[in-house]
């Protein structure tokens, strides 16, 4: 990366991810009067921005579409001074004197400090016919794609928030939603469950996994086995097939750098440092109990002010007292 103009600036923190988790630690970190840069991807898209509805970040009593969320997270960054550029990052290096290059396709970029917020991306079933008819009918994004499914039947496969939650929202336009569901019951909250089982154009097929999605130019149906009795097996009609099996964690390009857990989700301690120093991380991409909204801002905050104790310490300017 030699001779890379952007390498010339060196900033105090390159936060790695546009949604909540990034988009929080970016204001901190501008508002703490640090040199920032809030990196956002190019190929990929929060996870929140194509939320329908958010119903439990608070301060919003009727609700709050994700992306206008996300939007207001970024004007209140802006109003901070928070730089924001769009690059996929596909590299993290150490530089010289504990400075770190982090890489583009086309730029670098140097920082005394990297905070990760890369989130996650749904999970795929990796059944046949999901990737054919991935855009012909297998969606995994129910706000982008449910107006389509005006008067159709369509089915939702998993059993999570998620799935539930879209379940829900997919009813404005379908007149018939199927739940398959590898279990007996629901993984969601039981608040989203109730309102599910209310709903008279909400089915569900339990103990089922979907083996193949079917159809010609566009799906027509879903094939699915029931655990318990095969007997039950059969393929279910619809024109869509909306997938929320959970998530997976967008952590390749940092799993030799930093320590992650078996399924990839990035180690990060109380104070959001991971496994190396001068590296923090927050959000959906590690490693914990609860991935929403709010516990997304909470890391974030804290990675933030973490980060800004290593730069003080790095830099020598660290007031009395506080630990890096
Ligand atoms: P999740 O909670 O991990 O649920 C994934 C669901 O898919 C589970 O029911 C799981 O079944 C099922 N599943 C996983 N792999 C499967 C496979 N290969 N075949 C069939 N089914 C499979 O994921 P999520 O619903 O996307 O939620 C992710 C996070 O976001 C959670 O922390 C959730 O609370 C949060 N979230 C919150 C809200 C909200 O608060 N309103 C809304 C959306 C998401 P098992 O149950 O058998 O494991």
């Amino acid at each position: 990366m030699e001779g890379n103009e952007s390498l010339k600036l060196v900033y105090d923190i390159i936060v790695v991810g546009g949604g909540p988790a990034g988009l929080t630690a970016g204001l901190y970190a501008a508002r703490g009067g640090l040199k920032a840069l809030l990196l956002e991807g190019e190929s990929s898209v929060s996870q929140i921005t194509v939320t329908d509805l958010v119903e439990n970040y608070p301060g919003f009593p009727e609700g709050i579409n994700g992306y206008d969320l996300v939007e207001r997270f970024r004007t209140q960054a802006g109003r901070f001074g928070l730089k924001i550029l769009t690059e996929d990052i596909r590299a993290i290096d150490a530089g010289a004197a504990e400075h770190w290059i982090v890489s583009g396709r086309d730029s670098a970029y140097e920082a005394l400090s990297v905070i990760l917020a890369t989130g996650a991306n749904w999970r795929h079933l990796g059944v046949p016919g999901e990737a054919a008819f991935t855009g012909k009918g297998v969606s995994y994004c129910a706000t982008c794609d449910g107006p389509f499914y005006r008067d159709r039947e369509v089915v939702v496969v998993g059993g999570g928030d998620t799935a539930v939650q879209e379940a829900l929202f997919l009813t404005r336009f379908a007149r018939k939603v199927t739940i398959v569901h590898r279990r007996d019951r629901l993984r969601a909250t039981p608040i989203l469950q109730e309102r599910a089982f209310a709903h008279e154009r909400i089915d569900f097929a339990w103990d089922s996994v979907v083996e193949e999605i079917q159809g010609g130019e566009f799906v027509e149906g879903v094939r699915i086995r029931n655990l318990k009795n095969p007997e039950k097996s059969r393929i279910i009609p619809a024109d869509g097939a909306f997938i929320f099996v959970g998530l997976t964690p967008n952590t390749g390009f940092v799993r030799g750098l930093v320590n992650c857990d078996e399924n990839g989700y990035i180690l990060a301690d109380a104070e959001m440092k991971t496994s190396v120093k001068g590296i923090f991380a927050c959000g959906d991409c590690i490693s914990k109990l609860l991935r929403q909204v709010v516990t997304a801002c909470g890391d974030a905050a804290t990675a933030a002010f973490s980060a800004q104790l290593h730069v003080e310490a790095l830099k020598g300017e660290d007031y009395g007292g506080r630990k890096a």
